[in-house]
């Protein structure tokens, strides 16, 4: 279990020979920092990113070095911020890229692909990608306990992965998650913090235990670290559509790490030559219910006004966004759009998922699927633009959030003559209003 208080012991490193980082920057002022487990720059504190040699990963890079590597996100092992040869690998990344044919002519569009980490491993969401760099890091730099503060899906990887690296865990929630997200931690028998508000207060908090308790946390002091595993979203796309970046990506927002670091990756696989040079458009999806980069993007302001989160779509509710001002630019610059939908048109994004594609995603991902539908009915996406949906987690998690809105079974007596009566009522009634069926 976990000790009271551990030592501070993130060492002084020597990087090996052929290290692809040596710096963490600030992203505000340009002030470098040792790469620590820190996060927020002394002097102006802006966000601390990790700065990289280009020119060394372009001397240990090629496509066909890539292809030569594992079948996990540590195939690009040169743009992520680890030193050892031997990450924490339990199969996270490659996950499929899927050509839409379905919900494609459903909205019109000639060439949609659908990147999926619903099938993400080990938790189904692409929270696995950044947990598994996170906690690879949080190993070198001597941590022996590794927490997060989570609206969900981040609790169940770091939980999961801990378990298999051998660390010690303590995660921290608001109290109001799904059943799903909640048992997903549990089961890997971590210290589990259910807290009693939301997910920002959850963050506040975390924030003062990191300070006071020594831990690896993944989105806080390792957060550097952390968001840069998100790269891979960008790197993968570019690989399995053969060496070339989209027109345009679609995304979800909640701390609007994500949404950035897509755009970091495809930068960094233009500067080292892995592809040629394109404009990638850049579209975000956030939850009327908690839409503060999406409002700051309609109303034309630079700065984030952080709300209160109300929405069905818990795991990107995040009211007060570390990283929304940077990822607002991401689609100023990028000739993009950021929207918000209703929970209604949330769920419907799941149901138009699911039965077109036979992905049953969780509520992010119906967020980004609505988005997609919008934007496309305001003109703000060319429907014959190669564009790539980012899929973020898995719907077996928030099955909460469809209850009531999708059928129910058809009950019946274990006899041919019952389930042909079934069959027949079913032909003629509305699916959607089938409540119990006595036959
Ligand atoms: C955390 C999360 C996001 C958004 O991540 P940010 O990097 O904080 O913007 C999107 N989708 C799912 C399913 C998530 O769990
Ligand atoms: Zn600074």
């Amino acid at each position: 279990m976990i000790q009271a208080t551990e030592l501070h012991t993130h060492s002084h490193e020597t990087p090996p020979n052929g290290a692809t980082f040596d710096k963490l920057k600030c992203k505000e002022c340009g002030a470098e920092y040792e790469t620590k487990a820190i996060h927020v720059c002394e002097l102006c504190f802006g966000p601390l990113e990790v700065k990289y040699n280009y020119d060394e990963i372009r001397r240990q890079v090629t496509r066909e070095t890539i292809q030569a590597g594992p079948n996990s996100i540590w195939r690009y092992r040169p743009f992520l911020p680890v030193m050892t040869d031997n990450p924490i690998d339990v199969g996270t990344g490659m996950t499929p890229l899927v050509k839409s044919n379905r919900l494609a002519r459903r909205l019109g569009m000639k060439n949609l692909y659908i990147k999926n980490d619903a099938v993400n491993m080990p938790t189904l969401s692409f929270k696995d990608r950044v947990v598994s760099v996170a906690l690879t890091r949080a190993k070198e730099l001597g941590f022996t306990t590794v927490s997060c503060a989570s609206t969900g899906n981040l609790a169940n990887s770091t939980a999961a992965i801990a378990a298999y690296a051998g660390l010690d865990c303590c995660v921290f929630i608001p109290s109001d998650l799904e059943a799903g997200k909640v048992l997903g931690t549990l089961i890997y028998n971590p210290t589990l913090m259910s807290v009693k508000g939301n997910y920002d207060q959850v963050n506040r908090l975390c924030s003062e235990v990191a300070n006071t308790h020594g831990w690896g946390f993944v989105n806080i002091n390792l957060r550097p670290y952390y968001s840069e595993g998100s790269k891979t979203l960008a790197y993968e796309v570019a690989e399995q559509l053969g060496w070339q970046l989209p027109d345009r990506i679609v995304a979800p927002l909640a701390s609007g790490s994500l949404f950035t670091k897509i755009y970091k990756g495809f930068q960094e696989f233009i500067q080292v030559g892995l592809v040629d040079e394109k404009a990638v458009r850049f579209t975000g999806a956030q939850a009327d219910g908690c839409s503060p980069i999406a409002s700051a993007f309609r109303e034309g302001r630079d700065f984030i006004k952080p709300v209160k989160p109300n929405t069905v779509a818990k795991s990107i509710a995040i009211g007060n966004p570390a990283d929304g001002i940077y990822a607002l630019e991401v689609a100023q610059k990028t000739n993009g759009n950021i929207e918000s939908v209703t929970d209604a048109e949330i769920i419907e994004g799941m149901k138009l998922l699911a039965e077109t594609e036979g992905i049953f995603t969780e509520t992010a991902g119906g967020t980004t699927i609505a988005v997609l539908k919008k934007s496309l009915e305001a003109g703000k996406i060319d429907p014959d633009e190669t564009t790539v949906v980012y899929i973020t987690g898995n719907g077996l998690k928030t099955q909460e959030a469809v209850q009531g809105y999708i059928g129910e079974p058809l009950t019946i007596d274990p006899k041919l003559e019952s389930f042909e009566r079934a069959l027949e009522r079913s032909r003629t009634l509305d699916r959607l209003e089938w409540q119990q069926v006595l036959v």
